[in-house]
């Protein structure tokens, strides 16, 4: 059973939730060809910690740095290195925060200059499923309804759900109860029920749903080296419609950040 957070509690995770929103919008600022990911995690590291906060995901189980990024065939948990980024590539940024005793994570996945067509639709139809999971978000609801929306909208460009990955609750740890599964049957898994605060975060593939686990233990890998997207945002689960506290306005309001 899931104890729901206090509207106390909420407020601190919406104080984080912000935060991480407003650091994914300086990453996408930096964003370009030419750029290595380690810039960019510098640049992450440098807000949070001006804002007052802990960037959560260094040291996390011994991960090395403030942001994970994936490029292009890296699903999740990809290591910020010297690799350049160009025209083409796909960067998905994950960003986590500690501040007040509370977390924050989210994710947005960012085009490098001019993508193709296909990987543009990826990146849409990555973002939309996420927003079918959150309408999915509500009490009453069970797990297996938002993992059905993500999956069914997802499935239905032909392309596929990563399955050994999933959102969670968030709160005092950056991973509760209960997992968020982005595929699932309608009225199955957990209970949700007003105040729960939870991160709904599909990672879905241009290709076969099939990975590897890259030798660092860390880095995850689609096995046909194709594309895959990953968007994550933080909700309060409530009655009738979720409440979104993290947010990708800072991103897409921008009009430096080609999105
Ligand atoms: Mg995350
Ligand atoms: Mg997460």
């Amino acid at each position: 059973m899931v104890k729901p957070k206090t509207e106390e509690e909420i407020e601190l995770l919406r104080e984080n939730a912000l935060l991480v929103s407003k650091t994914l919008a300086e990453v996408g600022k930096t964003v370009a060809p030419g750029v290595t990911t380690l810039a960019l995690n510098k640049v992450a590291e440098t807000f949070i910690r001006d804002n007052g906060a802990i960037p959560s995901f260094l040291g996390y189980d011994g991960f090395p740095a403030a942001l994970c990024i994936s490029v292009n065939d890296t699903v999740v948990h990809g290591f910020p290195s010297d690799y350049v980024l160009k025209e083409g590539d796909i960067v998905s940024v994950d960003c986590g925060t500690l501040y007040k005793g509370y977390n924050g994570d989210s994710a947005y996945t960012f085009p490098v200059g001019e993508v193709d067509a296909e990987t543009r639709r990826l990146l849409d139809v990555t973002k939309a499923s996420l927003y079918k999971g959150i309408e999915a978000a509500v009490d009453g609801n069970r797990t297996g309804d938002i993992g059905y929306a993500v999956q069914r909208y997802v499935e239905s460009f032909g392309f596929s759900v990563v399955r050994e990955f999933e959102g969670h609750g968030l709160g005092r740890e950056m991973h509760e109860n209960p997992g968020i599964p982005n595929y699932g049957r309608p009225g199955k898994g957990s209970k949700l029920s007003e105040g729960m605060v939870i991160c709904i975060e599909p990672m879905i593939n241009m290709g076969g749903r099939g990975i590897y686990m890259a030798r660092n233990g860390w880095e995850v890998h689609t096995a046909d080296h194709r594309k895959s997207a990953h968007f994550e945002l933080t909700v309060v689960v409530r009655r009738g419609k979720a409440e979104q506290l993290s947010t990708f306005d800072f991103i897409e309001k921008d009009p430096m950040i080609k999105f």
